[in-house]
């Protein structure tokens, strides 16, 4: 079976383990840069961008993730997740850092205090006919994207929640919370 690494320096990598595992793939906790050599994938999962870039270059993860995404290992980052990925984040904490890859802008916290979180159905061709459930945590929005980046969802208003770049996957949204799989199985299908 494939190996799925989940970076599990902070946030809901447990969650993400347990779908993997559930796909008949191994989810396997990332913490260390040598443990990243032995997974087909990397998930990066959602919790707070600024502990997961301050834990990461700690513990010389930002480095080895950095060059993992330049050899093209296939990772998906989701929530602030993403937001490792981007290229450009908005809204940063000073001296915040990303691992980068995605070429888009990617706004933090971009649905303000009032709707702070929130669910809704959305259209994603590419996982499948039917919606998705997707759940929205203190979620960011991405902004702009580059000429190589791929759109896969956005809400009704046209703020993309959904991209794709190469072998990078990025969504704003927790797939690993509803019980829906298909995002996971999604990337599961784009490893070697
Ligand atoms: N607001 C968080 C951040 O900036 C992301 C929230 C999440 O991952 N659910 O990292």
């Amino acid at each position: 079976p494939r190996s799925v690494g989940v970076l599990a320096l902070q946030g809901d990598f447990r969650e993400h383990i347990a779908v993997v595992d559930g796909l008949g793939s191994t989810g396997i906790a990332v913490r260390k840069p040598e443990e990243l050599d032995r997974v087909d994938g990397l998930i990066i999962p959602g919790g707070e961008s600024t502990v997961m870039d301050k834990l990461s270059r700690l513990y010389g993860m930002a480095d080895a993730v950095k060059a993992k995404i330049a050899d093209g290992l296939p990772v998906y980052g989701t929530c602030a997740g993403l937001i490792m990925l981007a290229d450009t984040v908005l809204d940063a904490i000073t001296g915040q850092q990303s691992f980068g890859g995605l070429d888009v802008s990617v706004r933090r916290n971009a649905f303000g205090n009032q709707l702070d979180s929130f669910e809704t159905d959305l259209a994603i061709p590419a996982v499948g006919a039917d919606p998705l459930h997707a759940v929205f945590i203190r979620a960011p929005i991405v902004e702009t994207v580059g000429p190589k980046v791929e759109t896969l969802a956005a809400l009704d208003d046209g703020r993309v929640v959904a991209v794709r770049q190469g072998a990078l996957l990025g969504t704003s949204f927790h797939p690993e919370i509803t019980g829906d799989t298909r995002f996971h199985r999604f990337f599961l299908s784009t490893l070697g």
